[in-house]
Order: C-alpha cells, then sequence, then structure tokens
C-alpha cells in the first residue's frame, strides 16, 4: 500500500443511474469491485437486471425528442462542460480508475484528459453535421439530405480503458441527439460512476444519459430484443462481437463493432536503434500490453536486430512495476488473476516450442498480494507460437528479425485481426510503402500512441465494423433522409 492512500475508494454513489436518478437494482444485488494491487474490495454497486435496462432504455427513449431539439449549440455547450468538468476533477476520476483497473495514476490522468478532448471535440464537430443538395435528373425536381440521429443507443465497453471508451460512444452520439444507456465493465464501473456524477452538472434532461451495471448477456438480451434501442456500440473481444453480429440481425440492430488486435511492430534498419527500442517498450507495456491496439509483434531487420533486442530487454528492465498510486511505478498490475495466468500460458506455451525468455517469464515474487507479472522479452519466435496468433492482452514481448520488405508486409497481414500496426523507420519511401501494404485500420508510422479524437479509429478484417472518433465515428449515430421536392416548373 502506498503511503498516505485510503485502502477503500469513497464514493458518493454506487447505485444504476436512471431517469436522472440513482437507484437500486430491480432485486437490491450489488458486486464488489477490486483493486487488482492490492485484491482488496473497494467499493459495492448496484447489479441490475433486464427489467432496470428496460426502464433506461425507457427513460432514454422519452429523453429523446427532448435532446433532439435542444438546438446543437446548445448541447455543444453542455458536452463541453462535462470536457471542463472532467478535466477540473482529473485526480477524482483518476483514483477511480487506477484502484479499479490497476493503470499508474499518470495513464488514468492521460486517459480522462483524452476523455474530455473527445467531448470537447464532439461538441464542436456535431456543428458540422451537414446534410447536401443533390443535382436532380429531372428539371422539376429538387433533391437534398437530412442528418437525423439514430435514436436510443446503447453503449458497452470492456474494462482496460474505462473511461476513453465510453467518452468515444457517447460524446459523438449525445452530440447528434441520440440518447444513451451506457454499461461498463462490471469489474471498472467506478471512475464512470464519478463521471456520470459530474454529468449530471452539465444539466442534460433526464433519461438523456443512463448507466447501468449488471450481467453482460442478460442486459445485452435487453438492448438487442427491445426496439426502443436502435444502436448498439460495443467494445471487446472478437469472439463476442461475432456473437452481436448473429443476433442483430432480428431487428437489423445498428451495430458499431471495435474488436480485437493483434498488432505487428517493423522495424527498419535506418532507425536509432536506442531511441526506438524505448519508443517500443513504452508502447509495448503501457497498461500491461491490455490495450486492443497494443503492439503484439517485434519485427526488427535482421541488420539492427541483435542491437534492438538487446536495448528493449535494458528498457525493460528498467520499468517500475508496483502499485498504480505509486508516482514512481510505471507498470501496474495486471488487470486479474485469469490476466496473469493467460500471459503465463502463452509464454509456457512460446518456451515449449524453442522460445528464449530474455527477461521476465513470470508473476513477480516481490508482491505478497495483487496481479503482477513481470514484463517479459521473448526471442527465437516461429509461427506455431499462440502469441504470434491469438491477442495476448499481456506485458510480453516477442522480437524476431526479417530480412526483407516485402516478405515483412506479408507476415504482419498475416492475421485475421487489423486494427493497428507501427512502422519505426526514417525512409520516407519505406513508410509510404508500409502505409500503403498493411492492412489495419491504424498505422502509426514513429508513433505508438496513434489514437486521438480527430482521427478515425477502427479495424479492418474481424477487429470490427465501424469506426469511433472523427467524422465517421459521428456519422455513425446518424441516420441519412433522402428528401425529393417535385415543384411546379
Ligand atoms: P469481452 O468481449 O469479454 O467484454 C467486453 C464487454 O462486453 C464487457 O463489458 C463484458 O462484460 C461484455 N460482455 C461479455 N460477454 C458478453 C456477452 N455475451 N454479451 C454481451 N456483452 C458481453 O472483452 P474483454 O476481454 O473484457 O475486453 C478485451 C477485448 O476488448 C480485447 O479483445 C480487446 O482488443 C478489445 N478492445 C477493443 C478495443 C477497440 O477499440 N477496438 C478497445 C479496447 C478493447
Amino acid at each position: 500500500m502506498v503511503a498516505g492512500q485510503a485502502e477503500s475508494l469513497e464514493m458518493k454513489h454506487t447505485q444504476l443511474y436512471i431517469d436522472g436518478m440513482w437507484v437500486d437494482g430491480e432485486n437490491g444485488d450489488t458486486l464488489e469491485v477490486t483493486n487488482p494491487a492490492t485484491e482488496e474490495g473497494i467499493a459495492r454497486v448496484a447489479y441490475g437486471t433486464a427489467t432496470d435496462a428496460r426502464r433506461a432504455l425507457e427513460a432514454a427513449q422519452r429523453a429523446l425528442p427532448v435532446w433532439q431539439k435542444t438546438n446543437v449549440y446548445e448541447r455543444a455547450a453542455k458536452l463541453k462542460k462535462i470536457a471542463e468538468l472532467m478535466r477540473d476533477n482529473v485526480d477524482y476520476l483518476a483514483t477511480a480508475l487506477t484502484m479499479e483497473q490497476g493503470k499508474p495514476l499518470a495513464e488514468a490522468r492521460g486517459e480522462t484528459m483524452a476523455s474530455a478532448a473527445t467531448f470537447e471535440w464532439f461538441a464542436e464537430e456535431a456543428k458540422r453535421a451537414y446534410g447536401r443538395t443533390i443535382p436532380a435528373s429531372a428539371n422539376n425536381k429538387r433533391l437534398f439530405t437530412v442528418r437525423h440521429p439514430v435514436g436510443v443507443c446503447a453503449a458497452v465497453s470492456p474494462w482496460n480503458f474505462p473511461l476513453v471508451l465510453q467518452a468515444r460512444k457517447l460524446a459523438p452520439a449525445l452530440a447528434v441527439g441520440c440518447t444513451t444507456v451506457s454499461r461498463p465493465a462490471s469489474q471498472t464501473p467506478l471512475s464512470l460512476i464519478r463521471q456520470f456524477e459530474l454529468m449530471e452538472q452539465a444539466d442534460l434532461p433526464d433519461g438523456a444519459i443512463n448507466l447501468l451495471m449488471g450481467p453482460p448477456a442478460e442486459l445485452m438480451n435487453e438492448f438487442m430484443g427491445n426496439r426502443i434501442c436502435r444502436k448498439i456500440s460495443f467494445t471487446g473481444s472478437t469472439e463476442v462481437g461475432k456473437e452481436l453480429v448473429r443476433n442483430s440481425a432480428g431487428q437489423m440492430k445498428r451495430l458499431s463493432l471495435e474488436l480485437g488486435g493483434h498488432a505487428p511492430v517493423i522495424v527498419f534498419p535506418d532507425v536509432d536503434v536506442e531511441s526506438v527500442a524505448r519508443a517500443s517498450v513504452i508502447g509495448k507495456f503501457r497498461n500491461n500490453g491490455q490495450v486492443c491496439i497494443c503492439p503484439t509483434r517485434f519485427y526488427a531487420h535482421r541488420d539492427i536486430e541483435q542491437d534492438y533486442l538487446e536495448a528493449c530487454v535494458e528498457e525493460t528492465k528498467k520499468l517500475v512495476l508496483g502499485n498504480g498510486l505509486d508516482p514512481d511505478v510505471n507498470i501496474g498490475p495486471m488487470f486479474e488473476d485469469r490476466a496473469m495466468d493467460k500471459a503465463d500460458t502463452i509464454v509456457k506455451d512460446a518456451t515449449s516450442k524453442g522460445a528464449q525468455c530474455v527477461t521476465g517469464g513470470g508473476r513477480s515474487d516481490r508482491f505478497e498480494r495483487g496481479y503482477f507479472y513481470e514484463p517479459t522479452v521473448l526471442t527465437n519466435i516461429t509461427s506455431d507460437m499462440s502469441i504470434m496468433t491469438d491477442e495476448p492482452f499481456a506485458p510480453v514481448m516477442p522480437i524476431m528479425d526479417y530480412s526483407d520488405i516485402h516478405e515483412v508486409i506479408a507476415k504482419a497481414n498475416d492475421t485475421v485481426f487489423g486494427l493497428a500496426a507501427y512502422v519505426l523507420t526514417n525512409d520516407l519511401s519505406a513508410a509510404f510503402k508500409m502505409a500503403e501494404g498493411l492492412e489495419f485500420g491504424t498505422i502509426g508510422i514513429n508513433d505508438t500512441v496513434p489514437a486521438t479524437p480527430q482521427s478515425p479509429f477502427g479495424g479492418l478484417k474481424e477487429s470490427g465494423i465501424g469506426r469511433e472518433n472523427a467524422i465517421e465515428g459521428m456519422d455513425v449515430y446518424l441516420e441519412t433522409k433522402a428528401i425529393s421536392i417535385a415543384i411546379n416548373e
């Protein structure tokens, strides 16, 4: 425990937020939220049912005409107020985020500020949700389009970025006049509860935003089966995403899916090895590798592979593992026991097939409690190792070599995922060839932190459908209506 930090988290609210009120779930159930650094319970939150989901959808439905008719400039002002409240209360939000999720406080602050920036960006962009006029093929016709909010939207997110992943859904949906029902992961609701507490001060109509904790499949079934819910925006695993696609057919439910990834990093021989190793290690171990766009396969040109490997190992050894509330810590606990077991399984699978573990490789023995896994670097990697095909979501860095640009593009693309890829080079021609040849939704060239509110974010192939952030991330909350007027000539 860090000196001066309370072991439990003081929460003003722990209930569901429905129709502008904090309420218990229908059956009064609650769920304990655990701190992964201490394995201790830090709060109990209300745990609702399908009936609560229905009540939340009905509240959002009642709020819809009020919010939709609120002028877009007024809606924008309220969203900007939310951004301001989040910035003013960054530590209040970030402490809850670190304690429920494990990431270091500096990363939690960064996530909070990115969420605030997302609200601000969409507040501005909603003013530009333009339709268009279309030249008609008959002289007595006038054609144009208008944009219309989709309606009531459900926003479902996982535990690894509890604030920013909700912001990418709520900000564009609210900005264009939709109303929302949010469901965070059951294990990490606390920072979002605090955000909702702050959002109350932005004076949105009752029912415009709702917050539910509860059993994932049960609540999702209500969203999927209830015609009030016009759209579901889901961030999570590809496996669950596929199930949602199958289930959406009944009502042609609009879906946005932000799913898993397996990001290659291609290091060219022209780089400054020390500095790219530093950037690689920072990118790799951010949030313990539990990031959808986390770099997961490192291909270094054979001319520099040994130097790059050594520099990465050196940088990895500098990482300070510990409770994320400690300001000196830059890698926190993994999210849960199961996540650590999965990391161990991946490492054991690789070493059993010939990989060499150069540093790390197991649960840390320096902590009595908490889910601490030593940051790990592996080499001697072969394509039959599970780390090369399954999304690792773990602090494990496999490094291998390549010799030819075409060969490495083919290897990088040889995956069902297509979320993010990274290229480290100063060679402009190589950078362009990679940007054009890699089949991924986001390509960071000398940039291992490429996500930002104004740039589209999403996956090719099995990494998802649709985009978040940017104008693309607003479009998915709008329907287009075509208007055709016949006039007297
Ligand atoms: P998950 O699919 O198990 O869970 C995601 C969310 O869905 C959680 O809130 C969970 O409670 C809920 N859920 C689980 N099963 C469900 C079901 N049958 N029906 C409805 N909801 C259900 O994913 P996870 O393991 O918690 O999260 C990690 C995954 O999320 C990784 O694959 C990661 O790449 C992905 N992710 C993607 C992005 C992105 O933007 N593309 C961002 C973050 C995480």
